[in-house]
């Protein structure tokens, strides 16, 4: 017989998606029901990546998604049967709507036609609710991930180590990596380092590599600049918009049928509305200039020719081609398994064994642990439980690695702690607790 405990649950990133999570913790514990300790733990602060220290944006750009799918969005469900009406009323306190009208705001955000806030604005939404629900921020850089058989341990670069029952992993790595070690050639958190002092490179032919929100606002930023042409590289026969119709966003709010369709489907459905997509918006703004061109390809080689970069695009089915360019930006976004590179050797073997022949013998795969994503969001089978919410799309739903969804996100999440750790009065076959 297991013995209910109150579970430890280490979030790794202390964004959008630790704050959904802790405030549904803190909602639940409010009211009397069992609920995780939620520990975050974030190399800067409380919604570092919406900000300019987190090396992603400028802060002055603006959020793609409605604010109001906030961290309690879609407000439906709940973790125990029969709280879902006091769950979701207690969620309505840490929503944007309540954010603005503590701050006398609402009025004004109503009648200016509900504008996306600034990625700056919504960080200060963000590090509100953090206030609010009194996050246990643990604030240092995890250099090392390690499991044993029933815990977690984060070792943090001053050597401090934290220790939970659970982990969830965010975010999407490090944003300073480039294809090329040269200053024509600069890395998302190089390129937004260098826009507020006007220190961009002098350019008259600019590439952008990548087609995602990533790529967005570096094209929204440089088409603000002095540059004869702009071309966005990505590997699509074109730039598609994102699909923001009501079909496409009930998909994103709500997953409930998202397992029961076809594989193909669900990687088609996300290939269209979500990866090497850009927002409405955005592409709006790309379309009424005529310095931005789309050029299909993907980056295969780099090199410096003297005052320009080389780049080498390849297309299936087609020779490479090569084009110069004398400012090139690598926003090809985050790397999905960047956290494997944290995980000692003992973490890596544990998570194979959970996925059985479907691990390569060079450590999990992304299509592995993408098909390995059960309806907790975390990797079936193992244990101490891994919740990677990043890479849920595939399997559970495609509003879960963004921001569509974190009301739903942290009731899986929440219910999958409790689970283990028996306080639902039914923990997963396996689970054997000290
Ligand atoms: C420019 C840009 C715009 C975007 N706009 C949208 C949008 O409009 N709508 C949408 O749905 N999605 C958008 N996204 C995607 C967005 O990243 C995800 O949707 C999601 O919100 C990320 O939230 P998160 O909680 O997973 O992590 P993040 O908010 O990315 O937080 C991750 C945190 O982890 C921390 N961290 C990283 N490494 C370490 C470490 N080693 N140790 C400790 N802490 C660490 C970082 O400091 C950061 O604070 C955008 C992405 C970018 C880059």
């Amino acid at each position: 017989m297991t013995e209910p405990t109150t579970p430890t649950l280490l979030v790794l990133g202390a964004g959008p998606k630790a704050l959904a999570v802790a405030a549904k913790a803190k909602v639940m514990a409010d009211l009397g029901l069992p609920a995780p300790r939620v520990v975050a733990v974030d190399t800067h602060a409380v919604a570092a990546n919406w900000q300019p220290i987190g090396g992603w944006t400028d802060g002055r750009h603006r959020l793609g998604t409605s604010p109001e799918k906030d961290v309690g969005f879609p407000y439906r469900g709940a973790v125990h049967r029969g709280t879902e009406t006091d769950v979701n009323r207690g969620m309505l306190a840490y929503s944007w709507m309540s954010f603005l009208v503590e701050h006398q705001t609402y009025t004004e955000w109503v009648d200016r036609g509900r504008p996306h806030p600034q990625h700056n604005v919504w960080a200060r939404y963000l590090t509100w609710v953090a206030d609010r629900v009194e996050l246990d921020l643990r604030v240092g850089r995890v250099t090392e991930i390690a499991a044993d058989e029933d815990t977690w341990s984060l070792r943090l670069a001053d050597g401090t180590e934290v220790v939970g029952d659970q982990l969830m992993i965010t975010g999407p790595g490090s944003s300073a990596s480039s294809f090329l070690d040269d200053d024509r050639v600069l890395s998302v958190s190089r390129f937004w380092d260098l826009v507020p002092t006007r220190d961009l490179p002098a350019s008259s032919r600019a590439a952008v590599v990548g087609g995602g929100e990533t790529a967005g606002s570096v094209l929204d930023e440089l088409v603000r600049h002095d540059i004869m042409t702009i071309s966005a590289i990505a590997p699509g026969a074109t730039i598609y918009t994102r699909g923001e119709s009501y079909f496409e966003n009930a998909l994103f709010s709500d997953p409930t049928g998202w397992p029961s369709m076809a594989a193909a489907e669900r990687r088609d459905l996300i290939r269209r509305t979500d990866r090497g997509v850009f927002s409405v918006r955005v592409q709006e703004s790309l379309l009424s200039d005529h310095r931005v061109h789309h050029l299909q390809g993907r980056v295969t080689a780099a090199r410096r020719v003297e005052d320009l970069v080389e780049l080498t695009l390849t297309n299936d089915g087609r020779g490479a081609s090569t084009q110069a360019f004398d400012l090139v930006v690598d926003a090809t976004g985050g790397q999905p398994l960047w956290f494997t590179d944290l995980m000692t050797p003992d973490t890596l073997d544990l998570i194979e064994l959970a996925l059985g022949p479907a691990a390569s013998a060079s450590g999990p795969t992304m299509t592995a642990l993408e098909e390995s994503i059960d309806s907790r969001l975390a990797v079936g089978s193992l244990t101490p439980t891994l919740f990677l919410p990043n890479l849920a799309g595939f399997a559970q739903g495609p509003g879960f690695p963004n921001l569509s969804c974190l009301g739903e996100l942290s009731n899986r999440v929440v219910r999958g702690s409790l689970e283990e750790a028996g306080a639902l009065g039914r923990p997963r076959a396996g689970v054997v607790r000290r």
